[in-house]
């Protein structure tokens, strides 16, 4: 029987993704990719790293040239009526705060490649940039920044970088880094308002009473889900779509996957909604597999990695209420790994510039084997041995 095919709306690195690998799947039927960005799908981790500074151009960040979709039939933009599955792949978009003239002149977000290019050439016309959020993005920005000269100051409500996603050593090593480079960072404090002269920012007057002056403004303080069809659908929809463990939304023919969607992940107590380009692929991947009839629940480690200059970041686990962390190597060295436990177990490993012990956690996250507080600590433990072993053979060691 010929299927009536399969409408994903979103076409970025998971609708592409979903749309790749049913292709892979060897699904037949109809598939059309419906975006509302223009040109082919493209990734974004490259917009606040080598494209921004100009050093990737647009067909590098593109996820595939136009003759992949022609070849493999899939239709990209053209909205279809009757479909045998729907999948949401929407994406989020940059917060705003409400904050008193966030709409001047001069003030951006960065989500998209439009937002890049613009931002790329206000970088290259200004001298003096500040950034409000200390997440990935803003500390993303401010490396970009710093190398094309320009003085940056980041403003952050918390009492470090990365709050949520990091723990404390790697922050500390993280903006170290970045204030050896000559980044000022003012921690505890909010944007409260924006200053203008003539309609265009002049600074940035933070919840401490002080003015940052400043000729270009990144506000990067989160995301929110684009949840819209989902709500206009009657679906569930709390700080994302709400889907079950196989990424099914209340409706049996409608998927949510990336990062509109919130999934009950293995080991954290409430449903999660992460964004990452692993998140969007993996998730994309169990999807397409279901469709085309091979249905298994998704449950993938989630992973992440972020730049800043010559320094590499890489995630793997989620750390949600980790009571301890154990530093192995050494921040002096530039070299080194941060394992999270929560009650003994291991739930997420932070490596900068440690590209072995980045891959090693994620297989001793995906095998479960367990791993001490003690053995991480230990330089004599070879972790890539544990993660080696049958996972009996593992606890015996242990
Ligand atoms: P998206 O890639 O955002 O795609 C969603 C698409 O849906 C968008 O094109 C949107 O326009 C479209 N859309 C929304 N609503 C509709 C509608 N109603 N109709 C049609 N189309 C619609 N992740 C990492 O792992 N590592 C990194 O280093 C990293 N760096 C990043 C840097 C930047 C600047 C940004 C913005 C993100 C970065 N990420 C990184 C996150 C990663 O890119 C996202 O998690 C990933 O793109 C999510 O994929 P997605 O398909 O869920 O959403």
């Amino acid at each position: 029987m010929q299927h009536a095919g399969v409408v994903v709306v979103g076409s970025g690195q998971g609708g592409f993704q979903v749309a790749a690998s049913l292709r892979e799947q060897a699904y037949q039927a109809p598939i059309t990719l419906v975006g509302e960005e223009p040109g082919l799908p493209y990734q974004r981790p490259p917009l606040s790293k080598a494209y921004l500074s100009g050093k990737a151009p647009p067909a590098q960040i593109e996820l595939r040239p136009a003759s992949f979709y022609v070849e493999r039939n899939i239709t990209v933009m053209a909205p279809q009526r009757a479909y045998q599955h729907l999948v949401l792949a929407t994406g989020a978009r940059a917060r705003m705060p409400a904050v008193p003239g966030a709409g001047l002149k001069g003030i951006v977000s960065l989500r998209t490649r439009a937002d890049a290019e613009a931002l790329f050439a206000l970088l290259r016309g200004s001298q003096r940039l500040a950034i409000v959020g200390a997440g990935f993005i803003g500390l993303e920005v401010a490396s970009v920044a710093r190398d094309m000269g320009l003085d940056v100051h980041v403003v952050e409500f918390a009492d470090r970088v990365l709050q949520r996603a990091v723990s404390t050593p790697t922050a500390a090593y993280l903006a170290d880094a970045l204030t050896r480079r000559g980044v000022q960072f003012s921690f505890g404090s909010g944007a409260m308002e924006f200053n203008a002269s003539r309609g265009e920012v002049t600074g940035v007057v933070t919840t401490r009473g002080d003015t940052i002056p400043a000729d270009l403004v990144v506000v990067g303080v989160g995301v929110e889900p684009n949840d819209e069809l989902a709500r206009a659908a009657g679906l569930p929809v709390q700080n994302g779509i709400i889907v079950d463990a196989h990424l099914l939304t209340a409706d049996p023919l409608i998927s949510a996957i990336g990062d509109c969607a919130r999934y009950p992940a293995d080991y954290c107590a409430l449903p999660v909604r992460l964004e990452s380009v692993q998140n969007a692929v993996d998730q994309a991947r169990c999807v397409a597999a279901r469709i085309a009839g091979k249905a298994e629940p998704y449950r993938k480690v989630p992973w992440f990695w972020s730049d800043q200059g010559d320094n590499r970041l890489q995630i793997a686990g989620l750390a949600e209420h980790s009571d301890e962390a154990v530093l192995r190597g050494d921040p002096a060295c530039g070299r080194f790994s941060v394992f999270r436990f929560r009650a003994g177990r291991l739930m997420a490993v932070e490596s900068v510039n440690q590209a072995a012990d980045h891959m090693t956690a994620r297989k001793l996250l995906a095998q479960c084997t367990p791993l001490t507080p003690a053995q991480a600590r230990d330089p004599c433990v070879k972790l890539t041995a544990l993660a080696a072993l049958p996972v009996n053979a593992s606890k015996e060691t242990a």
